[in-house]
């Protein structure tokens, strides 16, 4: 099982660090192997993906990222900037599906902004479609209005589109990943307003035919934001589209309070995957040894499960990260009065001793 291990920029290299260790300690048939992204590719190799670390992707099973980013490289030319290496693995493996869980552990009830009762025991998967949508639909530009209000003026336009056999896939994606959970599937969209969304919500309605063990509701994207802050329990597998889930990812990763908590996983047809934590570079605190690696780590158990097939292996990995969180272990974002602070390195060596069956203990 080769697994590429691209740990990028900022706080990157060290949370990478720990899910390496904790991959290492499971003692499974893994190869890794590990190449420059984003802004450290750009400036050893003078590109964000450099040939070199795409190719290294390709031959994998799946991809293990840390994030990508920094302000110094802001005002590069778009096409070289860091970020420009996620689009581009998206784009050459083929990651239509985006995964991306909330998980409200019992012990981090406190850092959500809502209610404790809302959110305790908070267990929901959006799925979101990565390859299409108004963010990649042509035509796009700017040009001179012919029509509309104000004709003869400059605009802006994109293009939202999606094709029957982009929707019949994710809308596959999620009900299989629904049956292996609640087996309740909430298709967002906004087929009230939109043409697209309308084609969506008919086809997801004609693959659900063959899940009949799988319940479906749909959901106008206005009411779904509505509910992720009212009832976000009632749901279970959210699907939809590009832009939606990108928004929506993002509200329900608040309502588990920290960012450095949350994995995800974005998958081909081969099942081939990229694995990487919800957040990104943290400039901010990069170099401090501070970070929360436990996103990165859920990211590599999620690895096990989807792509390399090892579900008792991250098993493992889950239930390491509930231990340490019930023995009081917290990097600072996830701190409260009473629990241990601990770094990056701390927080992985506790990981490590859990899997391993040594006592953790508090240095
Ligand atoms: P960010 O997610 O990097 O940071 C937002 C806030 O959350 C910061 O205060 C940061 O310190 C904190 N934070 C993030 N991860 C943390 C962790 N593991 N532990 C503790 N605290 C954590 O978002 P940003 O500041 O908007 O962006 C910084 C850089 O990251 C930018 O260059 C941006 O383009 C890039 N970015 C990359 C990805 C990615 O690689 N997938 C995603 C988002 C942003």
């Amino acid at each position: 099982m080769k697994i590429a291990v691209l740990p990028g920029d900022g706080i990157g290299t060290e949370i990478v660090a720990e899910a390496v260790r904790v991959l290492n300690v499971l003692e499974l048939p893994l190869e890794l192997e590990q190449a420059p992204v984003g802004g450290a590719a750009y400036a050893a190799l003078g590109h964000p993906l450099p040939e070199s670390t795409l190719k290294l992707a390709q031959a994998a099973d799946a991809v293990l990222f840390g994030a990508v980013g920094d302000w110094k490289y802001d005002t590069l030319e778009r096409s070289l900037r860091p970020e420009q290496a996620i689009l581009g693995l998206r784009k050459h493996l083929g990651l239509f599906a985006n995964f991306r869980p909330a998980i409200c552990y019992p012990q981090l009830t406190h850092a959500s902004s809502l209610k404790p009762e809302l959110v305790a025991g908070l267990d929901i998967l959006i799925i979101r479609e990565l390859t299409g949508d108004i963010y990649f639909g042509q035509p796009r530009g700017r040009r001179t209005a012919v029509d509309g209000h104000f004709p003869g003026a400059e605009e802006a336009f994109d293009t939202m589109r999606y094709s029957r056999p982009e929707i019949e896939r994710i809308a596959h994606v999620a009900f299989q990943a629904a049956r292996q959970r609640g087996k309740k599937v909430t298709s967002v969209d906004k087929a009230n307003v939109l043409e697209t969304f309308q084609f969506w919500k008919d086809v997801v309605t004609e693959v659900h035919a063959q899940y009949p063990d799988v319940a479906l509701e749909h959901m106008y994207v206005d009411n779904a934001a509505m509910q992720l802050v009212k009832a976000p329990k009632k749901f279970d597998v959210i699907v939809t589209g590009n832009m939606f889930g990108d928004i929506l990812s993002d509200e329900a990763s608040m309502l588990t309070g920290s960012i450095g908590m949350l994995p995800s996983a974005s998958l081909n047809a081969k099942n081939q995957g990229l694995y990487e934590p919800s957040h990104g570079s943290a400039p901010d605190i990069a170099g401090q040894g501070i970070a929360n690696p436990l996103a990165t780590i859920l990211s590599a158990a999620m690895m096990l499960r989807f792509s390399l097939q090892q579900p008792e292996a991250a098993d493992r990995v889950e239930n390491a990260v509930r231990a340490v969180l019930a023995a009081g272990y917290r990097t600072p974002d996830i701190w409260s009065e009473g629990t241990h602070k601990v770094g990056t390195r701390e927080m992985g060596d506790a990981v490590v001793a859990a899997i391993t069956g040594k006592t953790i203990t508090k240095s």
